[in-house]
């Protein structure tokens, strides 16, 4: 993305509300980079494959987190906090600074329908550079996983 032709050059409006919003319901995966896997591992105390055996899925061959029984919150939700947040994955870190969200005004305004922290009226301006970059971070641990 070249900084000068991208839209949001003014920055977008966002400030996550913690509503949990985005950790519960479907469609939607977690999905897991090698990155991703060693880090949550790590904060567990676990090895890959105990990890991966507990709290993962293979969704068309990708490692994606599991829904907690019963819902379809992501395992690791509870009472609408992330009890992983320090050590969550990259899709949700860089949420909502995904490419699909930015391609162009209106892919961002569909997110706004399913988030309430895009275009918050009390969320800061978060400068262009800064949503490049987290932009670029979710592609990275795409192409890693
Ligand atoms: S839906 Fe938006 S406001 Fe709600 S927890 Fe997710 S990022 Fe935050
Ligand atoms: S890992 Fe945490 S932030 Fe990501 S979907 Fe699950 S509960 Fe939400």
């Amino acid at each position: 993305m070249d900084d000068l032709e991208v839209w949001f050059k003014d920055g977008l409006r966002f400030k996550c509300t913690g509503c949990g919003g985005c950790c519960t319901g479907s469609p939607g995966y977690v999905f897991l980079s090698e990155k991703d896997i060693e880090t949550l591992s790590d904060h567990f105390k676990m090895t890959n494959v105990d990890f991966l055996k507990k709290y993962t899925r293979l969704v068309d061959g990708q490692s994606a987190l599991l829904d907690r029984p019963g819902s379809e919150d992501c395992i690791f939700l509870k009472n609408k906090q992330c009890t992983a947040y320090e050590a969550r994955p990259v899709q949700c870190k860089t949420f909502p600074w995904w490419v699909y969200h930015l391609r162009e005004p209106k892919d961002w305004e569909e997110a706004a329908e399913r988030c309430e922290g895009i275009n918050h009226p009390d969320a800061p301006i978060v400068p262009s550079e800064e949503i490049q970059q987290q932009c670029f971070a979710y592609l990275d641990n795409l192409s890693d996983s």
